[in-house]
């Protein structure tokens, strides 16, 4: 099945749970509006190539469309919907005033140089610009992107006669031109913070916790370096190129296998060349046998379909936070709720990254920015409360926390659909 088709197989499954009105579920089954553009660029040897970009704008009963940008080779149309109608959901259930959105260029990011990369992002923006504004559509950095990519973008947007100093349109940016303190590492504090809220209720001690972390980007490495702070024990890690696991059970600094990664310099000035792979004392493995090895907590924080019907009966961690947006096919999320395996869903666990770009968001448009402590304990409130809404659904209706997610999140916008006037 699709990606997209899986996604709406859930809509439906919740809807039913928490008796949402069939038109409902009706309109939320379809995007709002599709956009899929050509950007011809001409590279550094002098040819033209001509890269897919795309756009999909789900839902903005709540309020402006929401949602990353990702660059990745096999970013597609059907990627792109799913994960517009997953920012839908994750923007409802932190109970932030927006919609959501998602976008993506079909490209290897790491195969261009700065200024191709430049030119690509600048073009992705013109291709735009009639469909973004602060109050219209407001990207964000997704896999692959970048506070950089989103200064370029920014840069672009405000160039346009009419949109000077119009910064609140993209989020995620640096911190000279609008960015907000603490936007870096919010995902992965969020999922942190989600996932103390977790073991809190299961009444399991967070020091003797032992965590495998799929993926190395902004999101793996942040969330790895808050739980390490806190004094779990990281027994994995991985990039696309390779896992680590640490046999010995005592436990990785994630900053010390990020530092490998990095010692091989940047692509583009913007992607890391080296590897986790290359840090010394751990076993190497592949990526799909690392989210089998022992551990308590497994966090996917890369791509989608990780955790399949394939591999779910071979997963030993009893908890599974999922920083990647889609990890879990539908068929392992059976597999892994008849199994009492708790999964906490992306719309939850990786939604610290939206929460904080709304509080940039926030700061651009009154334009007075806040200290990154204030930014980070406003994230976690947030973060707080969207747990304690899902997490109390779930224990009522004793149901997944996937399903309890999707039921605060559909209550939220069919009220905000009917108050518009029900389409
Ligand atoms: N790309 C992130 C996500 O999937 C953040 C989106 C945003 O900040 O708008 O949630």
């Amino acid at each position: 099945m699709s990606l997209f088709g899986s996604a709406i197989k859930n809509l439906e499954r919740a809807g039913k749970l928490q008796n949402i009105d069939a038109q409902m579920i009706e309109i939320l089954s379809h995007p709002r509006r599709i956009l899929q553009f050509s950007l011809p660029i001409k590279m550094d040897n002098g040819k033209v190539k001509v890269f897919e970009g795309y756009r999909v704008q789900y839902n903005s009963a709540r309020g402006p469309y929401k949602g990353g940008i990702r660059y990745h080779p096999e970013a597609n149309l059907d990627e792109v919907k799913a994960l517009a109608f997953w920012m839908t959901i994750k923007c409802a259930v932190a109970g932030i005033p927006y919609g959501g959105a998602k976008g993506g260029i079909k490209l290897d990011p790491k195969k261009l140089s700065a200024r191709e990369l430049e030119d690509v992002s600048r073009a992705y923006v013109r291709a735009l610009k009639d469909l973004i504004g602060p109050h219209q559509d407001v990207p964000a950095p997704d896999v692959n992107t970048n506070a950089k990519i989103m200064g370029w973008m920014v840069d672009e947007y405000m160039s346009i006669p009419g949109n000077e100093g119009k910064n609140a349109v993209f989020t995620g940016k640096p911190i000279e031109l609008g960015g907000s303190l603490g936007r870096e590492q919010a995902t992965g504090a969020g999922g942190f913070f989600v996932l103390m809220n977790v073991l809190k209720h299961l009444k399991k001690d967070s020091k003797k916790t032992r965590v495998i972390v799929q993926g190395t980007g902004n999101v793996g490495y942040w969330f790895a370096k808050y739980a390490y702070d806190a004094g779990m024990k990281i027994v994995g890690m991985s990039d696309s190129q390779g896992g680590l696991y640490d046999t010995r059970g005592r436990g990785m600094n994630p900053d010390e296998v990020m530092n490998t990664k990095r010692t091989k310099g940047l692509i583009a000035g913007v992607y890391c060349s080296g590897s986790v792979c290359g840090s010394v004392g751990y076993k190497s493995m592949s990526n799909a046998k690392l989210l089998e090895m022992e551990c308590d907590v497994l966090a996917p924080a890369a791509l989608e379909d990780q955790l399949t019907s394939g591999n779910a009966a071979r997963v030993k961690a009893n908890i599974v936070l999922e920083l990647a947006n889609g990890p879990t096919t539908p068929d392992a999320d059976a597999k892994f709720e008849k199994r009492g395996v708790i999964v906490v869903p992306d719309v939850l666990a990786n939604a610290g990254g939206v929460v904080t770009s709304y509080l940039e968001w926030v700061q651009n448009l009154q334009s007075f920015y806040w200290e990154e402590k204030v930014v980070i304990d406003r994230m976690h409130a947030l973060m707080d409360s969207a747990f304690s809404a899902v997490w109390s659904i779930k224990e009522k209706k004793k149901t997944s926390m996937r399903m309890a997610a999707y039921a605060v999140a559909l209550e939220r916008i069919a009220e905000a659909i009917r108050l518009r006037g029900g389409v």
